[in-house]
């Protein structure tokens, strides 16, 4: 058994210690600390190599990739974006922040995704792109979304944080719509500390990316407009390339684990593991299960009590959802305009539990036997 500092969700993978070490002595060898330094060109090569795209741009993080992105579509302050309100906030968030305006879609519950039929029914004269997210690492219905962003011109984003090293059709998630974003971030499969990447294959918009993540300024050394700043450093570059490095090792533990939850949690009533889409490559880095009360016996809440008991750190992801917490919760007439029970109902029912290289199978045996234990004391109640 994994000590239990280690049976938590998002656990980072630092990869080989050694090879970090050795980057990192490199990076002070150089004392070149920042502005697009070797590290952070060759983190952004590897990551166009696993995303199929021409181009990868290195960031901070996520949420100002995000940002980016949008800014650099042409998305301004005042335009409405489609979003799924089933995802981590920061999706809304990164828009709030700058002014465009998150409007909440509703879900399909199967794939947890975005669903196509209720985005067309929300776009409106204001809509001016729609930002899916892969969540779980499923990617969404690509095909569906492309076709009705391009029948009513707008901008096509995905916040691909969940989902590197996945496809679609056959295809790596990266090359689709105007761009899409992953996250680095520690919790994530592959971390580099903090940071993330925009992935595109149009050159034009590449080149003003570049220029928003790095104070306006052009390829030329020209201050071209304005910027931010949200370059990415050596140091987290290093600890990227290392996680990188092992990123085959991670999802293939990832996976084992995927397989010893679903064979030990079998027949259990009420609880399901969530899959990824058949025939397709995925990084299994969530393993999320559903809790069905009224078949179980018991709350997603009471499971999530018995394992703590246990110290095993599950996290209900995603509850609450984005149209649940503020500033959006207090204004539906502007980011709610319809309901959204789909989303709601799925987010009362997941649950996140520990998975990756750390986590053992005699873990996750352990684990789903706690699971197994709180439905069947329930059921044994509810005969009693
Ligand atoms: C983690 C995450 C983000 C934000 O990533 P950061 O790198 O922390 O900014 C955005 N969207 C989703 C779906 C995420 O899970």
């Amino acid at each position: 058994m994994a000590s239990w500092e280690t049976l938590v969700v998002g656990r980072p993978n630092v990869g080989e210690r050694e090879r970090l070490m050795r980057r990192l002595d490199g990076v002070l060898d150089r004392l070149w600390l920042t502005n697009n330094g070797p590290l952070v060109r060759e983190f952004e090569e590897r990551i166009a190599r696993v995303a199929g795209t021409r181009h990868a741009v290195a960031t901070c993080n996520a949420t100002t990739g995000i940002q980016i992105a949008a800014r650099a579509a042409g998305i301004r302050p005042g335009d409405e974006v489609i979003v799924p309100s089933f995802t981590w906030v920061a999706t809304a968030h990164a828009l709030e922040w700058i002014g465009i305006v998150p409007v909440f879609c509703d879900v399909d519950e199967a794939t947890a995704n975005a669903d196509p039929e209720h985005v067309a029914r929300l776009i409106g004269p204001r809509t001016r792109g729609i930002l899916a997210v892969h969540v779980f690492g499923r990617p969404c219905e690509v095909d569906e979304l492309t076709r009705l962003a391009d029948e009513h011109g707008l901008v096509l984003l995905f916040d691909a944080a969940h989902a590197l090293g996945c496809t679609y059709r056959g295809k790596p998630v990266g090359g689709f719509g105007t761009a899409e974003i992953f996250s680095f971030h520690a919790t994530k499969f592959v971390n580099s500390v903090e940071g993330g990447v925009i992935v595109t294959d149009d050159d034009a918009y590449a080149a003003r990316v570049r220029a928003l993540r790095n104070q306006g300024i052009d390829p030329a050394g020209r201050i071209a407009g304005p910027g931010t700043v949200a370059r990415m450093n050596e140091f987290c570059a290093a600890m990227g390339l290392t996680s990188l490095d092992a990123i085959d090792t991670i999802v293939t533990a990832n996976r084992r684990n995927h397989a010893v939850y679903e064979e030990h949690l079998a027949g259990v009533p009420g609880v399901t593991v969530r899959g990824q889409l058949p025939g397709e490559r995925a990084n299994h880095q969530y393993l999320v299960i559903e809790v069905e009360q009224a078949r179980a016996g018991i709350s997603r809440e009471t499971v999530l009590e018995d394992l703590l008991r246990y110290d095993v750190h599950a996290r209900r992801y995603f509850s609450p959802i984005c149209h649940q917490v503020e500033p959006y919760r207090s204004a539906p007439e502007r980011h709610v305009p319809l309901p959204l029970p789909r989303a709601e109902a799925l987010a009362s029912r997941v649950l996140s539990l520990p998975t990756g290289p750390t986590v053992e199978p005699d873990d996750v045996a352990a684990i789903c036997r706690v699971i197994r234990d709180s439905v069947s004391r329930a059921g044994r109640r509810l005969v009693a």
